[in-house]
C-alpha cells in the first residue's frame, strides 16, 4: 500500500522499515557484544585427499550463537560485520584463535576465510604477521581464503596484497569459485595457491549434463595453470568420484565430516595416531 502511494511517503513512514532496521541494530549491537566478550567460536570442517581420502587439513568456520536466538548464520553477520566496522576484531579473532588451535594438529594445514573488508585494510599483512609471530604457528600451514567480490573491482591492488601475503610464507587461495564473475583470465596473474571450487556447481555435477560439462573445464583451466584444486559441497559418493575424475586434488564436504567443534578434530587425529601406520592418516568417508 505504502509503495502504491509512492517512494516520497514510503520514506516518511512505513512501519515495517523501522521494523528492519531496529531489528538490524539490535542484532549488530549484540555481534559487537558477542565479539568483544568473546563469545564467537570457531567449527572446523576436514579437508581429505581426493585420492586416499585421508585427513589433510581443516576449514576454520566462524559460530555465533545469538542470547535468545540461536545460532546465526554467518552469510548473515559477516556482511552486517562488514557494514558497520565490526569486521577488523571478528576477523582478528578468528585469524588468531584458528593459529592458535593449529599448533595442536601439526600434520594439519589451516584454512581461514578473510573478507573483502579485511582484505582491503592496507594493515592486513601487518596484522597477519603479528598473528603468525604470536602464536607461533609455522606460515605454510596456513591458508588464506579470499572471494572474487574484491579482486575484480580492484585488480592492481589485489595481487599486490597477495602476494606481501605469499611473501609472509602463507598460502592463499580463491573460494566460491565459479558463484559469480569468476574469469580464468584473473586466476595466472594473482598467483594463487589454490582454487576452490563453489559448492553451487558442485551440487549439480551428477544430474545437469551442461553443469557437468562446465565444471570439468573450469577444473581443466585451473589445472593447466598448475593450480591445485578444491571441491567443496561433496555430500555424495557420487560427486566425491566425479570430482576425482575431473582433477580436484582435495575435497571438502558433509561426506567426510560437517564443521565440528575442535575436540572432535583432536580426537579424530589421535585415533588415526593410534592405527597402524599402514592405515595411517587415512580418514574413512561417513
Ligand atoms: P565458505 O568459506 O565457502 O565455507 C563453506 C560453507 O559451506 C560453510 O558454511 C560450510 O558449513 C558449508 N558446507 C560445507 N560442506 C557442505 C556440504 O556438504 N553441504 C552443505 N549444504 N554445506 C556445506 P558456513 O559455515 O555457514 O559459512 C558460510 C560462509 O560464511 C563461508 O563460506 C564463508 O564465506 C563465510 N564465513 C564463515 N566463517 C567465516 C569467517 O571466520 N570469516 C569470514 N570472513 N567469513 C566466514
Ligand atoms: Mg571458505
Ligand atoms: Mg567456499
Ligand atoms: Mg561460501
Amino acid at each position: 500500500k505504502a509503495k502504491e502511494a509512492g517512494r516520497a511517503r514510503m520514506t516518511l513512514y512505513d512501519p515495517s522499515m523501522d521494523a528492519d532496521r531496529e531489528q538490524r541494530n539490535a542484532l549488530e549491537l549484540d555481534l559487537r557484544i558477542a565479539i568483544e566478550s568473546g563469545d564467537l567460536t570457531l567449527a572446523y570442517q576436514p579437508l581429505v585427499d581426493a585420492a586416499t581420502q585421508a585427513l589433510t587439513g581443516v576449514e576454520a568456520l566462524v559460530r555465533w550463537n545469538r542470547p535468545g536466538y540461536g545460532p546465526v548464520s554467518p552469510e548473515v553477520f559477516i556482511p552486517i560485520a562488514e557494514t558497520s566496522g565490526l569486521i577488523e576484531s571478528l576477523g582478528l579473532f578468528v585469524l588468531r584463535k584458528a593459529c592458535d588451535t593449529a599448533k595442536q594438529w601439526p600434520e594439519l594445514n589451516v584454512s581461514v576465510n578473510v573478507s573483502p573488508g579485511q582484505f582491503r585494510n592496507p594493515a592486513f599483512t601487518d596484522y597477519v604477521r603479528y598473528v603468525l609471530k604470536q602464536t607461533e604457528i609455522e606460515a605454510s600451514r596456513i591458508t588464506l581464503e579470499i572471494t572474487e567480490g574484491y579482486m575484480i573491482q580492484n585488480p592492481q591492488r589485489t595481487r599486490q596484497s597477495i602476494e606481501r601475503l605469499k611473501g609472509l610464507g602463507v598460502k592463499v587461495a580463491l573460494d566460491d569459485f565459479g558463484s559469480g564473475f569468476s574469469s580464468i583470465g584473473y586466476l595466472r596473474q594473482f598467483g594463487f595457491d589454490r582454487i576452490k571450487i563453489d559448492r553451487s556447481l558442485v551440487m549439480g555435477v551428477n544430474e545437469d549434463k551442461r553443469q557437468r560439462e562446465m565444471l570439468q573445464a573450469t577444473v581443466a583451466l585451473a589445472r593447466s595453470l598448475d593450480i591445485p584444486v578444491t571441491a567443496e559441497g561433496i555430500e555424495t559418493e557420487g560427486q566425491a568420484v566425479a570430482m576425482r575424475l575431473f582433477g580436484c586434488d582435495s575435497l571438502q564436504g558433509y561426506l567426510f565430516g560437517k564443521p565440528m567443534v575442535a575436540e572432535r578434530i583432536t580426537d579424530m587425529l589421535n585415533e588415526l595416531r593410534a592405527a597402524e601406520p599402514a592405515a595411517q592418516r587415512h580418514l574413512g568417508a561417513a
